[in-house]
């Protein structure tokens, strides 16, 4: 028999990553929220390093000393970076000159328990193991269908004025209606965990003939270990064990002297898509994109998180500015879709031109096609 239950709300979120829940904890003092994901509860996952700017955004929605406590406890402190690129001579940068300070080293799977946590404080409709499974817009509502990730009969009805696509690359609810994702490059991780045996707190990033890698300790004596490189460049071979990341990471003089005292204890976790994507269109009918459902930014920029954060809180202050969720009107609508398209707009082509730079000052393997597709 088949269970189906139905929620009417102001604004449903699909998808509760950092992006889906920093929006409902923001949208929830004014509106009433459902925040939907088809996980039970976050995962363990590659992107730990939370830029210091995160901190403002802590701030604003309140949770800057409760996060902070947990520093020591659950997360570290990001101690800067040091880069081996565009020349064998290391260079570093650290947070001592930043005005926000220092960033994070995240524990990232309970970062996002945490922010979940803080969602169902300020929202009582959250609901977990319920995927997107199809949209309609009727009588000026969309009517949302999830299925249950964990009884195939259960499923849950949700009918909301607006909806935020926050679902991350995937986009699933853009894509059920129509809107198209377009990729500048092919860009794959290949990721490993392993014990962190380093003295050295400092990330690293090291580039190689055909990517780069990027190795950094995290929270709980552990180290993260990642191969950045074109899915179109590499043997499939090599993207499948951890025997072959390995002699991989050997050919790297960096990866090299990590896994000389630690290759024991690697873990191999597989590939991730990491290119860098946009939604054609980020807004339209009583919907807007979010995170990276509507723009994701290639790893080396270290952004990701810091811009589903600010970018839930652009959206969250235009629907609250336009006040297009009870009072809609077309002049209105419109104004918003311009103002919100064009604000995403803005931080993909200015991120587009700073990956451009950043990858233009590798001139080592000039041959290389991985190194000439980004100049
Ligand atoms: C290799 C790599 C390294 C990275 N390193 C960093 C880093 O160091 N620092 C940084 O800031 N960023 C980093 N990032 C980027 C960062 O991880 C993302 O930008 C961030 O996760 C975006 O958050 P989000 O909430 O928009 O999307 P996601 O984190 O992808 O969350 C989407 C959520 O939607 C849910 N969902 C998906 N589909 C459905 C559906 N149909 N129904 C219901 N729920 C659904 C998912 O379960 C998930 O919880 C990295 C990314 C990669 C690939």
């Amino acid at each position: 028999m088949e269970i189906t239950q139905s929620n009417s709300v102001d604004i449903a979120i699909i998808g509760g990553g950092v992006a889906g829940c920093t929006a409902a904890i923001a949208l929830s003092n004014s509106y009433n929220v459902a925040l939907i994901d088809k996980l039970s509860e976050p995962v363990e996952r590659v992107g730990e390093c939370l830029a210091p700017a995160a901190r403002r955004i802590f701030k604003q929605l309140g949770l800057l000393d409760e996060f902070e406590k947990k520093i020591n406890e659950i997360h570290q402190r990001n101690n800067g970076m040091q880069s081996y690129w565009g020349s064998k001579n290391v260079q570093i940068v650290d947070p001592l000159r930043n005005p926000d300070g220092f960033g994070w080293q995240l524990n990232r799977k309970e970062f996002e328990s945490f922010l979940r946590k803080k969602a169902v404080e300020r929202s009582p409709n959250c609901f977990w193991s319920y995927q997107l499974f199809q949209c309609k817009f009727e009588n000026e509502h969309w009517v949302l269908t999830f299925a249950s990730t964990n009884e195939i009969s259960k499923k849950k009805v949700i009918r909301a004025k607006f909806v935020i696509d926050a679902s991350g690359r995937q986009s699933h609810f853009a894509k059920k209606i129509g809107v198209e994702r377009q990729s500048v490059d092919k860009l794959i991780s290949i990721w490993a965990t392993l014990t962190n045996e380093e003295i050295s707190t400092l990330s690293t990033i090291s580039a190689s003939q055909s990517g780069w890698w990027y190795t950094a300790p995290l929270p709980n004596k552990k180290r993260i270990m990642a191969f950045q490189t074109d899915s179109d460049l590499i043997e499939h071979a090599q993207l499948k064990t951890k025997e072959a990341f390995i002699n991989l990471a050997l050919c790297n003089e960096q990866m090299k002297t990590i896994l000389e005292k630690s290759k024991n204890s690697i873990q191999f976790n597989g590939i991730v898509a990491a290119n860098s994507t946009q939604l054609k269109q980020v807004t339209g009918q009583q919907w807007a994109a979010l995170g990276d459902a509507a723009i994701s930014f290639d790893p080396l920029s270290s952004q990701g998180m810091f811009n589903a954060m600010a970018n839930a809180l652009q959206l969250t202050d235009l629907l609250t500015e336009h006040q297009i969720i009870f009072q809609p009107n077309s002049e209105k609508t419109n104004q918003f879709q311009r103002e919100y398209s064009e604000q995403v707009n803005q931080i993909w082509k200015h991120y587009l031109h700073h990956k451009r730079i950043f990858y233009s000052q590798e001139l080592r393997w000039s041959n290389s096609e991985f190194w000439k597709r980004r100049r």
